[in-house]
């Protein structure tokens, strides 16, 4: 009995010792993942200063804690109804303009029963293109149509014909759309100094969707080189939102670097402070939407060479610019290296239904090398419909289009394109002239940065002389509404652009002249109107500009979108 009982002794007092070494290991695994987990946020907060500056960080936790207090006010079940019936009728207002109603209106809700002629469809077709619309037949749109002329969209619509069937998807089965595709890439890649042998490119369906394809292909490349979990870019603020739009699909952080003035580039030292191992993607634009700037992309193409090692992706965007920015050197023009002659440069974006003229639905997306193009793609090896392989997001394409922009290049050609390009820089130019110094232009507008390419934007002037009010640009947008023009509102700073188009060329005197009478009426108004009835950019850009949280906007533009599905 007395040595079983010294055993348990000895059994428990080992036991204890045992679960002495368990509980401190425990403690020890739980001091580690603290620190771990402090560690993560220490890294996480030290990005964060260096990315935006002590000041720029209080700022933005002021910003934010304002944004989160107005929250909880629009939350409010009174402020709430007030807002929703505000929206709502706003909305009404909209689907009154946009939704044609009426006795007359006939609405084809259902499949017809019995299916009608091609002479009624014909007819009904005539009707439907004449509905009264902004005049872009008449240059009265700035950029949205890209029109290369009668002739060559003849041609496109003889092409959509021949192959209005064809899908790439099918190249055994369609080998012209196969070899046109191709073509279309070779042909664009060599527009942009591809290194000799080692570009690569798909054709996409729009800016979009390349952009969305080289954010993918970069966020890819981060996880399977460098293992990047927690992707982040930096890109411009005045980044297409299509970069946005990516960061929200593929769950990647996007960084906004300031493009402040008098430049408008992106502000460099920003960007490099925004950079940190999980950059998988820098973006500058050849030129940007908003204000028709290049940014500084020699700069940017060394800032990316010297982040990581063997550099990191730098994407341009030249959506916009597709055919125009490579042709400003090619014609005498003032024009910044932008395309991969610059060694960092590892993407570009072209859009060849802008001012490649191509019919829309039509881009390409670039790459410095094949090995970056693989990341883009989509293979699946073990689908029970057969082992599938796309290159981008769609699968089955519109042969016809890509036969349209095939067309449109061998048309067009560089003669072509070098032509355009003169007679629209030409035009921006003249616009660009009066708005300087046209004296009654020059006095209230102020043209924003110094614009390269088809895109002109100017603002108020801050300080107008000789005791003139201050304009209020959405006024100016506005008047020029009423008169039958149809041009861009921005915003931050509140701003309106044109990006002129071939269209427009033969009528920028009219637009000039215009544009004069109405900046004379409007600052007789000065800033905040007259109390007279608001106009739409007012209206919509003075509210949006003033809320700290755009619920409101969201829930206006989601109404919008709504009502263009009103049949
Ligand atoms: C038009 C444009 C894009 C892409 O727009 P899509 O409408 O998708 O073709 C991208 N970047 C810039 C600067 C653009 O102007």
């Amino acid at each position: 009995m007395p040595s079983s009982l010294s055993t348990l002794r000895k059994q428990y007092a080992l036991r204890s010792t045992r679960q002495q070494l368990l509980a401190q290991a425990l403690d020890l695994l739980r001091n580690f993942l603290l620190l771990l987990f402090l560690l993560k946020y220490t890294r996480k907060t030290f990005r964060h200063l260096r990315g935006y500056g002590i000041l720029g960080s209080l700022r933005l936790l002021y910003r934010d804690t304002y944004k989160r207090l107005y929250g909880v006010f629009l939350g409010l079940p009174f402020v709430k109804e007030r807002v929703k019936a505000d929206v709502d009728k706003a909305v009404k207002e909209l689907e009154a303009k946009l939704v044609p109603s009426g006795p007359g209106v006939v609405r084809h809700r259902t499949l017809p029963v019995e299916g009608w002629s091609a002479e009624q469809v014909r007819e009904e077709l005539e009707k439907l293109g004449g509905m009264p619309h902004t005049r872009w037949e008449d240059g009265r749109v700035s950029g949205a149509v890209y029109h290369g002329g009668t002739e060559l969209s003849d041609l496109q619509a003889e092409a959509f014909k021949k192959f209005g069937v064809s899908n790439p998807i099918h190249p055994d089965v369609f080998p012209g759309v196969r070899k046109m595709e191709a073509e279309v890439v070779a042909m664009t890649l060599g527009l942009f100094h591809a290194p000799e042998g080692g570009g690569a490119g798909v054709t996409t369906s729009g800016g979009t969707e390349s952009i969305l394809m080289a954010v993918l292909a970069a966020r890819q490349k981060g996880y399977a080189e460098r293992g990047v979990r927690e992707p982040e870019m930096v890109i411009p603020e005045t980044a297409h939102t299509a970069f946005r739009k990516a960061g929200e699909y593929f769950q990647i952080k996007v960084h906004l670097a300031p493009c402040p003035a008098p430049s408008y580039k992106v502000h460099l030292p920003s960007v490099r402070r925004l950079l940190n191992p999980n950059t998988i993607l820098l973006v500058g634009s050849a030129p940007n939407f908003p204000h028709g700037i290049i940014d500084d992309i020699p700069a940017l193409s060394r800032l990316a060479l010297a982040h990581t090692r063997g550099g990191t992706p730098l994407h341009v965007d030249c959506c916009l610019g597709s055919f125009l920015t490579p042709m400003l050197a090619r014609a005498g023009l003032p024009c910044p290296q932008f395309d991969f002659a610059l060694p960092g440069v590892t993407s570009l974006s072209v859009d060849t239904h802008k001012y490649g003229f191509a019919p829309k639905g039509n881009s390409v997306v670039l790459y410095r090398s094949q090995a970056l193009r693989r990341y883009q793609y989509y293979i699946c090896p073990d689908w029970s419909g057969g082992v599938y392989a796309s290159p981008g997001l769609a699968g089955s394409r519109p042969g016809a289009l890509i036969a349209g922009c095939w067309a449109s290049l061998m048309k067009t050609g560089e003669s072509g394109y070098l032509a355009t390009c003169l007679s629209i820089i030409t035009a921006r130019q003249e616009l660009e002239t009066a708005i300087r110094s046209n004296p009654i232009l020059s006095q209230s507008l102020t043209v924003i940065g110094n614009p390269l390419v088809s895109v002109l934007a100017f603002r108020a002037r801050p300080n107008p002389p000789q005791s003139l009010f201050q304009l209020d640009i959405y006024d100016v947008a506005d008047a020029m509404s009423a008169k039958g023009w149809h041009l861009n509102a921005l915003q931050d700073p509140p701003a309106m652009h044109i990006a002129v188009t071939l269209p427009i060329v033969p009528v920028v005197h009219e637009l000039i002249k215009d544009l004069e009478a109405v900046v004379e009426a409007c600052r007789g108004k000065g800033r905040g109107g007259d109390g007279g009835k608001q106009g739409d950019a007012a209206a919509l850009y003075g509210v949006a500009g003033a809320l700290p949280d755009k619920r409101v906007v969201r829930e206006l533009a989601g109404g919008f979108l709504d009502t263009l599905y009103l049949a």
